[in-house]
């Protein structure tokens, strides 16, 4: 820690000027940007080690921010927070995140959709900068230590209790981060204080929900279904694959099977790209359906490729061939090419569907549930309840899509708590 020693009062209690509690992405960089404005600042984590959430983002290459420059557009993506949130951007966005990494040896790199990583594509390399800064600051970093309880008095925090010891200072950042994959120690234990303290905690979006796509043809056969085998491509590698009935929808593919999978393609829409591949005859491979249609085509000569292909997808055959502009619906089938009919076969076996998202509240891949942001100031993210407290990052209650805001809000929400707390 900085100049002085932190006195240790009364063999129990430790003092110093920010308290942050969680090593996560909001609460790396509020210890960081206190201490480098010459706060003594204790950082409490649970986890052995920093950063445990942000080494796994983006696929463990972390999508560190989008590359929206212009803040209006950016802010677009926050839904109703983009009004509260102008001024904390405005002071520091997305051109303030790139300079604070690439001067601390972090170039950055955008890909597709301005989705921005570092070019070593290593989250662990995101820790590392964080790990440096805090050690070159000063910052006495705990590891392997929870906090058990804020105490509070008078709207104020007055302490924060770990291993039946009481560490105070003049400010607290709480920085617990929300629900999701606990096992990266985000447990909500940030929530149950917060709303100890008379905060209103708003609970997160369900993630079993139907799957947003965008191609029209998928639309057309809204209410209609099919059996299939589903199978989910991140970033076009092989994800999971699950077999049942799919149902159409105006937006996108639901039914159990689809609402089940939902989770699993949130995680994997944070990493990029999601195609979903329908096998519209999962107990036939390659070989026995080309023999099928052969025999078919054999047996109806003389009619259209529509009427078919009905008999073998009841309900759902012309959508399917709205899929496959290159292959004519109105075709007789004894003047289809062999090579036509393969085509249809590879076809059947891998329908693509590109997912763009769940459809939650926003029929977007949202991040949310947290304190309401009407309790926060935004300028400084100090609680308007009570007077020493700042609150970052998944903690607040804010809809966003993935691609990089999410932790874009961990920085400025972060910095701001730290150069007010
Ligand atoms: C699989 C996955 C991939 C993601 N990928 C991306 C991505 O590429 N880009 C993007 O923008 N967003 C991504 N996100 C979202 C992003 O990672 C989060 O928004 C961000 O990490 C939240 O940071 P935070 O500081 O609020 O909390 P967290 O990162 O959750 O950190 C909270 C910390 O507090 C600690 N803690 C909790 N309770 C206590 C306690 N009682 N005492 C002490 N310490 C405690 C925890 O151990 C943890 O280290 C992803 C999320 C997931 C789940």
């Amino acid at each position: 820690m900085k100049d002085t020693p932190l006195p240790v009062t009364n063999g129990e209690s430790v003092d110093c000027d920010v308290i942050v509690i969680g090593g996560g992405a909001s609460g790396l960089m509020a210890a960081t940007v206190a201490a480098e404005r010459g706060q003594r600042v204790l950082l409490l984590e649970k986890n052995r080690e920093l950063g445990k959430k942000v080494r796994i983002s983006g696929g463990g290459r972390c999508n560190i921010t989008n590359a929206e420059m212009d803040v209006r557009m950016l802010l677009k993506k926050y839904g109703e927070a983009e009004q509260a949130l102008y001024a904390a951007f405005a002071r520091f966005g997305v051109p303030e995140t790139f300079e604070f990494f690439t001067s601390r040896d972090l170039p950055l790199t955008v890909e597709v959709n301005k989705r921005a990583f570092p070019e070593t594509e290593r989250a662990a390399d995101v820790v590392r900068v964080f790990e440096q800064a805090l050690a070159a600051a000063q910052v006495e970093v705990k590891t392997g230590v929870a906090v058990t309880k804020v105490r509070s008095e008078n709207g104020r925090v007055s302490g924060v209790v770990a291993d039946n010891v009481v560490y105070r200072a003049r400010s607290y950042v709480l920085a617990t981060g929300g629900v999701s994959h606990p096992e990266t120690g985000s447990t909500g234990d940030g929530f149950a204080w917060l709303a100890a303290m008379g905060h209103t905690v708003a609970a997160p979006s369900p993630t079993i929900v139907p799957l947003a796509t965008s191609e029209a043809w998928s639309h057309t056969l809204a209410g209609k279904s099919v059996r299939a085998k589903v199978t989910f491509y991140s970033e076009e590698k092989k994800a999971f694959a699950e077999t049942g009935n799919i149902l159409f929808t105006h937006f996108g593919i639901s039914g159990p099977t689809v609402l089940n999978a939902a989770a699993r393609v949130a995680d994997l829409l944070w990493k990029g790209s999601v195609i979903a591949r329908l096998d519209c005859f999962p107990e036939l491979d390659e070989g026995a359906l080309d023999r099928e249609l052969v025999a078919r085509f054999d047996a109806e000569k003389n009619k259209v490729l529509r009427n078919v292909l009905r008999g073998l997808l009841p309900g759902v055959a012309t959508g399917v061939l709205a899929a496959l502009p290159t292959i004519d619906p109105e075709k007789k089938v004894h003047s289809v090419t062999k090579e036509e009919r393969r085509f249809l076969v590879r076809s059947l076996k891998a329908l693509p569907l590109t997912v763009t998202g769940l459809m939650g509240f926003d029929r977007a891949v949202v991040a949310d549930g947290g304190v309401l942001l009407a309790e926060v100031d935004t300028k400084t993210m100090r609680s308007r309840l009570m007077d020493n407290l700042y609150i970052t990052g998944d903690l607040l209650h804010i809809r966003r899509p993935s691609g990089g805001f999410s932790l874009q809000l961990c920085w400025t929400t972060g910095y701001l708590a730290g150069m007010s707390a």
